[in-house]
């Protein structure tokens, strides 16, 4: 089995998640007491947020590459950003380490092709919705077509992360809300929706949800399993 290195913390909320996913795929993978073999760096949210704000993504690569480097001096093998926003700094943090990363929008494409489906609706971080760096990977590297909330929805989307998921509160109203907008994206022609964002599964599941739901902490911890058992 290889080692996994983790680069969690943002946010803890959804990197226990990974922890549990990772270690559930392995011992469903190979039985008994079998557990995954992983290293995992969890770093202080905060000062990342604040960096986030100022758009200072130059000093973000800079930081995630150290953290990435931390983790392949310690015997990762292949490295897990378990987060879908920090995914925007994944080639500067390739050209600090050897080791491959497994990459969250490859792994949440892949899901989606397989179901079938080739519109898909996008929820996350405003710069995952936004920035070219997630849409444009499903785009051009995987043929599918994104659609993301208009305006409002995607300032609503948003500011329920950072205001709440990202503090672990999970409101019932934001929950309704989030529906309405994937509703809207059905109607838009969705066919089924990215939960892009790694703490959006904590607040949404499959049933609230009037069109099928891809959960990238569930799609990526599965190929981070995959990863480490070949
Ligand atoms: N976990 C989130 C994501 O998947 C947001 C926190 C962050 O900015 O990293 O995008």
């Amino acid at each position: 089995m290889k080692t996994l290195g983790l680069l969690g913390g943002m946010t803890w909320h959804s990197t226990v998640d990974y922890y549990r996913l990772i270690n559930a795929g392995v011992q469903e993978r190979l039985g008994g007491s079998h557990s995954a073999e992983l290293l995992l760096l969890s770093i202080d949210f905060v000062p990342v947020e604040k960096m986030q704000e100022r758009g200072d993504w130059a000093g973000m690569g800079r930081l995630m590459g150290e953290w990435a480097r931390r983790l392949e001096d310690a015997g990762a093998e292949g490295l897990v950003i378990c987060t879908n926003t920090m995914h925007r700094l994944a080639d500067d943090i390739a050209r600090a380490i050897r080791i491959p990363i497994i990459h969250i929008a490859d792994a949440t494409a892949v899901a989606v092709k397989r179901a079938g489906l080739d519109t898909v609706g996008l929820l996350g971080t405003r710069y995952t919705m936004e920035l070219d760096f997630y849409r444009g990977r499903l785009e051009t590297s995987h043929g599918l077509k994104v659609l993301v909330p208009d305006e409002a929805g995607r300032t609503l989307v948003h500011d329920v992360i950072y205001k709440e998921l990202t503090y672990g509160t999970i409101r019932d109203e934001s929950r309704a809300a989030y529906v309405e907008i994937i509703e809207d994206l059905r109607r838009r022609g969705a066919q089924g929706v990215i939960l892009g964002c790694t703490e959006i599964p904590l607040l949404v599941k499959q049933k609230d949800s009037p069109l099928p739901v891809f959960d990238t902490t569930a799609l990526h911890a599965a190929a981070a399993v995959e990863f480490a058992l070949g």
